[in-house]
């Protein structure tokens, strides 16, 4: 068990508190378009600041590459976050420097102090020792609730926990124990629907819940490299050849394990996925040669839902289909649906399925909609994450 904020003596103290205020941003307007992200962050930002330690807020905003960009400044999260919290919220303009230290030693108990985008500093990415050090000698104690990193080895996110007494924060608890309680005790039937374009992504995740999962549905572009391993027509549909002979095997495997592999009998395809064309529907094994899928169609949807329907536990990682493109976009809208109105536990990762359930109005009915993509899908596989394995565990503290 990992040593969370409850488990120290925050009072007085100076935390540097990684969080994920990753925020998606009009980039003509520059206004923050989701704020889900500093919402799920407040309960750990508001205990800190309750329990009067002086809360230094550092994260990552976009891709900036180590150099300063005005676009990815954190300042309107900083002025988003002051309006959401009673404690008083200053902005430095920057991370290591001058003004970040300016303002720390001038905060009262209590207080936060957001500090600028880590990113803004090539060492952050590189897990720089120097960084780290620096980083670290602006605080006591270090506190990392940002889920959304964990699964990278960056300075902030690894590098500074090493440095300090350090603990995980609410919202990385809460992430950790719903995944393993999918993991290890789920209500079952657990089914899972995977979807997306890459494939050697999820490959590791089917192959942990092979045992683990009771039904696994595949969607989205991925499927077709499984339909054409069974010796399935798929004309120009995405397929990772390298992975055939893989996909083959896990079908193999999937007839001696606890899980059963669905795949997709009908799909709404096109010329192209920016075909002007009115789209056409084909049988999964039978795609005409000139045509690519590009959705699931309605009678895959139809089971794909008798499966999600009976699930104790649903688990969702990846669109159907090109969602991004209305034409393509139905598979990924019902399969949002049916998993927010199942009546077991619903899961559904960060990325495109979480942007789909929330675009589709569902995702106040999403039992957990986590804050990680990359994070919950190396979870899913059955690994650990960097940025949590170098927190201390509660009991080497006794
Ligand atoms: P991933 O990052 O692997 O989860 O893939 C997400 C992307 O997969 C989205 O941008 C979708 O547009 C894309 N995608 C889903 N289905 C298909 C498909 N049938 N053909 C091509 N791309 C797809």
């Amino acid at each position: 068990m990992k040593r969370t904020i409850k488990d120290i003596d925050v009072a007085g103290k100076k935390i540097l508190l990684r969080l994920d205020f990753n925020v998606p941003m009009n980039t003509k307007t520059g206004n923050i378009t989701d704020l889900t992200r500093v919402l799920e962050s407040l309960p750990t930002i508001t205990y800190l600041s309750e329990h009067k330690a002086k809360i230094i807020i550092c994260s990552h905003l976009g891709r900036p590459n180590g150099i300063r960009d005005e676009r990815y400044s954190l300042a309107p999260v900083a002025q988003a976050l002051a309006k959401l919290i009673k404690c008083k919220v200053s902005f430095a303009n920057d991370t290591i420097g001058e003004d970040a230290k300016a303002k720390i030693s001038a905060m009262e108990d209590g207080e936060v102090v957001v500090i600028e985008n880590l990113r803004f500093d090539s060492r952050e990415e590189q897990n720089d020792p120097e960084f780290a050090k620096s980083l670290a000698s602006l605080a006591d104690i270090y506190v990392n609730d940002a889920f959304g990193t964990c699964h990278r080895k960056h300075a902030s996110t690894y590098g500074v926990a090493k440095l300090l007494p350090n603990a995980i924060g609410f919202l990385i608890n809460k992430e950790l124990k719903v995944i393993s309680r999918i993991l290890s005790n789920p209500d079952r039937p657990l089914v899972a629907v995977l979807g997306g374009a890459k494939i050697k992504d999820k490959i590791p995740v089917i192959e942990n819940l092979l045992d683990k999962a009771d039904t696994i549905l595949i969607g989205g572009g991925m499927a077709y490299t499984f339909i054409k391993a069974l010796g399935g027509e798929v004309g120009n549909s995405l397929v990772d050849e390298e992975k055939l002979s893989l996909a083959k095997e896990y079908i193999e495997k999937s007839k001696n394990s606890r899980a059963e592999i669905v795949l997709p009998i009908d799909n709404i395809c096109n010329l192209d996925i920016d075909s002007s064309e009115k789209p056409k529907k084909f049988v999964s094994t039978k795609i005409d040669p000139n045509y690519m899928g590009l959705d699931i169609g309605p009678k895959t949807v139809k089971l794909f839902k008798s499966y999600i329907k009976r699930a104790g536990t649903v688990v969702w990682n990846g669109p159907m289909g090109v969602f991004e493109n209305p034409l393509y976009a139905k598979g990924t809208n019902k399969i949002a649906k049916y998993v927010a109105k199942s009546k077991g536990f619903s899961f559904v990762g960060g990325g495109d399925s979480a942007s789909a359930v929330v675009k589709s109005g569902y995702s106040k009915k999403i039992d957990h909609l986590s804050t990680g993509g990359g994070a919950s899908l190396m979870l899913l596989e059955g690994k650990s994450l960097p940025g949590v394995d170098i927190i201390e565990d509660i009991e080497e503290q006794k």
